[in-house]
């Protein structure tokens, strides 16, 4: 029996809770059925757990906030019809008709107690994911990831290939990926019986090769690093894969082809949580041998939550680096119609083949639409909003540069140009804590930091520049053993003035550093860079009250 749809609603009505009523002619006894199917494409697709009722005919779905980001309207216009393509593959948001051939009709079944039916050798497949009774079912039933499974529910039988969960998934489902292409949960209290059909592949990808590059084009370095950028999901099983080599990163990004002759390497494969400064040494390390090898500007893939700190840390390594080195990232992955990835790879190697400036950046999306990427300096850059494409911005200076479709639109005055004396410096010592100053801190957690073995203490105090007389009585007594303390302000705007008040000038006679504008992750870094390549404190102290690479401006830009 062919289940049909009819679309009915609209989702792009930004007044509104979003609503979408879908028509089925499946007839009484769906409801349970229908319920775990649509709930399981939304959270495929969306990512979303909205209101269901199914009725009879209708299946009606209410979002309990917009589908959009804040007040763009972008990712409404472009959700609503892949999730209603998803639903009902071919079905436009217009009243049409389309016939989903591939659900079995419902079979009565006996209601057995769940008994797995042992199925092949029994040895224990890839399971990736599955935990509790869903795993036990699995194990039983000697099925792996990739199997097409039967499975009968008291909805009727439903077949489908299995899909790995993700780790936080419970041990109450099993996810099944239609052969229309939908995932479906079931959950093990309306299952009777799993048997494998038939025994799949082991979830593979081959990337098709990629385009061939004109000659004459710049020649980019691509570093791979991980993060949501590069990551791949494969459409079948439904796993999230990283995707690192050359053909891959082609195949997601074709264009790349006609803007540059791209060579990729895979260097790590981290969330970029999991950065340390060891990982921006292997970095600088490797970006210093391709500038000497002759590349025109390198690009370094990067996932978004700790962008800026390795941004600020190859600023700092590559000081006078004669080419672009351009970080980029994605906000939302390559399998959602928003994913910002794409664009921003595309505006990342066309600068760093071509642009006239040298230097670090960071290139994401400039607005909420897919026109242009911004390039922020290395140094002045945050992540400021979870999950907003235009997530990144430069902090109390200019942007660096905006590109366009057509290049670089917009570039700001004073940038380093190519070429010139280029002498990295790339250790880092990794014994320095930012410390962020609240009332009532206790001093003990500085003298903590001392007992743990920092040599360096960053510390992001209210206003221009305070701490509490406790918390600066220790921060005193880590200077006197010999520690590198520095000063930045949690306003994130404006500069630190340690001057005016009393708590200020005692820091300051104390030995406190005022960092003036630095932001404070930037000045963690800097710390770690020049603790890493002086010999003495002093010498570090030195490294950290010049302007290096831009992270302190002479005057406070207004904004
Ligand atoms: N948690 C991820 C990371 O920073 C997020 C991203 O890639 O944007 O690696």
């Amino acid at each position: 029996m062919p289940l049909v749809w009819r679309y009915q609603s609209n989702l792009v009505d930004r007044d509104q809770n979003p609503k979408l009523i879908l028509e089925h002619d499946l007839g009484e006894g769906w409801s349970a059925f229908l319920t775990e199917y649509t709930k399981g494409i939304i959270k495929s697709i969306l990512d979303a757990e909205p209101r269901i009722e199914v009725g009879d005919s209708l299946v009606e779905i209410e979002f309990d906030q917009p589908l959009c980001d804040e007040r763009n309207s972008s990712v409404t216009s472009e959700s609503a019809p892949s999730l209603i393509a998803a639903m009902a593959p071919g079905l436009s948001p217009a009243n049409e008709l389309l016939h989903v051939p591939s659900l079995k009709s419902a079979q009565s079944a006996g209601v057995n107690a769940l008994r797995p039916n042992r199925v092949g050798s029994g040895r224990m497949g890839d399971l990736s994911g599955y935990k509790g009774d869903a795993l036990r079912i699995l194990q039983g039933s000697g099925a792996s990831v990739g199997d097409i499974l039967e499975v009968q529910t008291k909805w009727g039988i439903v077949t489908g290939t299995l899909v790995p969960r993700y780790l936080y998934g419970d041990g109450e489902h099993l996810v099944l990926k239609l052969k229309s292409g939908y995932n479906i949960g079931l959950s093990l209290s309306g299952l009777k019986e799993a048997r494998v059909k038939a025994k799949g592949e082991k979830p593979s990808f081959t990337a098709p090769p990629p385009p061939s590059a004109e000659k004459g084009l710049p020649r980019v370095l691509i570093l791979g690093t991980g993060g949501t950028i590069a990551s791949r999901i494969d459409y079948r099983t439904g796993a999230v894969h990283p995707a690192v080599s050359s053909a891959e990163l082609h195949s997601l990004v074709p264009e790349l082809s006609t803007v540059a002759r791209v060579e990729t390497e895979f260097m790590f494969d981290v969330f970029s949580e999991n950065m340390t400064p060891k990982h921006w040494t292997r970095l600088a390390q490797r970006i210093r041998r391709a500038v000497y090898d002759g590349v025109d500007g390198v690009v370094i893939t990067h996932g978004t939550d700790t962008l800026g700190y390795t941004a600020a840390a190859l600023s700092f390594a590559l000081i006078g680096v004669p080419v672009p080195v351009v970080l980029v990232g994605a906000q939302r992955s390559p399998d959602r119609p928003s994913s910002d990835g794409p664009l921003n790879m595309v505006a990342a190697v066309s600068a760093a083949g071509r642009a006239e400036f040298a230097g670090v950046y960071v290139a994401m999306h400039l607005g909420e639409s897919d026109d242009e990427v911004a390039f922020h300096g290395g140094t002045r850059v945050r992540k400021n909003h979870t999950s907003r494409r235009d997530a990144f911005v430069s902090v109390g200076v200019p942007l660096a540069a905006v590109w366009g479709r057509a290049g670089i639109e917009y570039a700001a005055e004073g940038l380093p140009r190519r070429g010139g004396e280029f002498k990295p410096k790339t250790r880092f010592d990794d014994r320095v804590a930012l410390v962020k100053f609240y009332p009532s801190m206790k001093a003990s957690l500085v003298a903590a930091a001392q007992r743990g073995g920092m040599r360096g203490l960053v510390i992001e105090g209210t206003g221009l520049g305070h701490v509490s007389k406790e918390v600066a009585a220790e921060v005193q007594t880590f200077i006197k053993r010999g520690g590198l303390a520095c000063m930045t302000s949690q306003c994130i705007n404006g500069r630190v003035d340690m001057n005016v008040y009393d708590t200020g000038r005692d820091l300051l006679h104390a030995g406190v550093l005022p960092l003036e504008d630095m932001l404070a992750e930037t000045a963690l870094v800097k710390a770690m860079w020049a603790l890493g390549n002086s010999k003495t404190v002093a010498g570090a102290k030195k490294f950290m009250v010049a302007n290096l690479a831009g992270e302190m401006t002479t005057r406070t830009f207004p904004g």
